[in-house]
């Protein structure tokens, strides 16, 4: 996720508009008329309270959604007009970037920088790519035996129940709406609790933008409660949910045991990032601090494990010392700032626990490792050398600025090594050796591998774990699968 230039800054003091649930097509408070706080990261001071959903409104949303896709204005339209909406709500978006980058950078806690040089583009971008989809899905003719024609039809699956995380608010809203609306679904979202601001602004746009009522539902709330409600609804055709491992398994079983709605599933990873001695030093250096240390270390893709080759090691552990050191702790909305602080006070506690963890453990820790300042939850980037394959923090995935080191002596043995690990989401490798690249590539059992880049995302390239790092694939044509069921005909001649 590249910056571009910096444009001009953006005030912290924006207004916040939207905290209802979105139903409908109308703003309507919870049922039971509870509300809960959305904090300001960067200070822990109460941002808004937003209408705490729980099961009686994802009743309320599915049933809107289920009128919308059964009959109505968005079922009637052309797959051209479907396209042209999300055009519409994309422009919009463009058009609140700075408003809407605002409100990440608040609910959130990233660098404005990258809330406008990252996110907002890349949001943008996806929903005019699915937009671009939405006349262009189609199924085959078959030649089958006998005096028959035969042919499939794609067809959306129906209610999409979407659950997704705080990390990239806007964008993981993005990566679900994309393909369940260029496919003809109508959705139900539940945004994280810690970070509902983006995804019901949004929702006013698509509400300015024209989509018909019901299609887009938003239900802001707490996981067990309004997540839950979703992923084991007896109406809800299909659920899609990006968030940690651990969920992950509890919205399968959810699922399984209602009406085996369809499930696709983006979770968490450890992923090893891989240098070899013969690398371009530089960018190998800048591109390993990046892959962990954006977005405060809180991608499920974060380049987690560094695996750096023996004979550069100690030359190269020195070096992103020196960048962790030098790196822009502080004000979010400070173009300067390179890292903001942690979503919550208990991603926080959670982030701070590894990094004891990892010094108990023996692992060296070479910079940071303590809390900057007293308000807010900003931690210095921090540094582990020395760590042992079997270490807690080798292992699990820590989801905040903490980079593990681990020095290797060759392609086999790093392999074998990089796959260890219960998770298989990304992956990178570092060389000007064709033959290393290619070995990593096809040995690494991840979702996406980055070579001599990282954290490359485009809405036409698809992402998505191998094994406990979830089920299926986001962006792309692939996702298109994930939303759409395949109707064969078969007509006698
Ligand atoms: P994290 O630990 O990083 O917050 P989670 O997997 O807990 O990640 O959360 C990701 C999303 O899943 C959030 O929207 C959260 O509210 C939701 N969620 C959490 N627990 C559940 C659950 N039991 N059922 C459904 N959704 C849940």
């Amino acid at each position: 996720m590249a910056t571009a230039t910096a444009p001009a800054p953006v005030k912290s003091d924006v207004k916040i508009e939207y905290t209802q649930c979105l139903i409908d097509g109308k703003w309507v408070d919870a049922a039971s008329g509870k509300t809960f706080e959305t904090i300001n990261p960067a200070t822990g001071d109460t941002l808004a309270q937003v209408a705490e959903g729980d099961a009686a409104d994802v009743d309320k949303a599915v049933a809107a959604a289920r009128k919308a896709f059964d009959g109505g204005p968005w079922a009637k339209m052309t797959a051209t007009q479907r396209g042209n909406l999300m055009y519409k709500l994309a422009d919009l978006i463009e058009k609140n970037k700075e408003k809407l980058a605002a409100l990440e950078t608040l609910d959130n806690g990233k660098p404005i920088r990258d809330s406008l040089n990252a996110d907002l583009p890349l949001t943008v971008a996806c929903y005019r790519y699915y937009a671009r989809w939405a006349d262009k899905i189609h199924g085959k003719t078959i030649p089958v035996n006998g005096p028959f024609f035969c042919y499939t039809k794609h067809e959306p699956i129906g209610v999409c129940g979407q659950i997704i995380p705080w990390n990239f608010p806007l964008l993981m809203q993005a990566w679900k709406w994309g393909p369940a609306l260029a496919t003809g679904n109508t959705v139900v979202l539940k945004p994280a609790e810690q970070t509902p601001l983006t995804a019901l602004y949004v929702g006013q746009l698509a509400l300015e933008a024209g989509f018909p009522p019901g299609v887009i539902n938003i239900v802001p709330g707490m996981g067990p409660t309004a997540g839950g409600a979703i992923a084991k609804h007896m109406d809800v055709d299909k659920v899609a949910f990006t968030g940690s491992t651990e969920v992950g398994k509890l919205i399968m079983e959810a699922a399984s045991k209602s009406n085996l709605k369809r499930v696709s599933l983006e979770l968490g990873g450890k992923s090893p990032n891989i240098v070899f001695a013969d690398a371009d030093a530089d960018a190998a250096i800048q591109g390993a601090y990046f892959a962990l240390f954006f977005n405060q270390g809180q991608c499920c893709c974060a380049g987690s494990r560094l695996f750096v080759e023996e004979k550069i090691h100690g030359e190269f552990v020195e070096k992103l010392k020196g960048i962790a050191k030098s790196r822009r702790v502080g004000d979010p909305f400070d173009m300067k700032t390179h890292q903001g602080p942690q979503v919550s006070r208990e991603q926080f506690d959670k982030v701070m626990g590894y990094i004891d963890i990892g010094n108990k453990q023996g692992a060296k820790m070479v910079a940071g490792g303590s809390r900057v300042g007293d308000r807010g939850f900003f931690i210095e980037p921090t540094v582990f050398d020395g760590v042992r394959d079997d270490m807690t923090i080798a292992q699990e995935e820590i989801f905040g600025p903490v980079l593990c080191v681990m020095p290797f002596k060759d392609v086999d043995e790093v392999i074998g090594r990089a796959n260890r690990s219960v998770y298989g989401l990304a992956a990178a490798v570092w060389t000007k050796d064709i033959q290393k690249a290619m070995a990593i590539s096809n040995g690494v059992r991840a979702g996406t591998v980055w070579v001599n880049c990282y954290d490359v995302f485009d809405a036409a390239a698809p992402f998505g774990g191998f094994k406990q790092s979830g089920i299926g694939r986001e962006l792309g044509e692939y996702a298109l699968e994930h939303y759409s069921e395949v109707k064969t005909v078969t007509m006698k001649l």
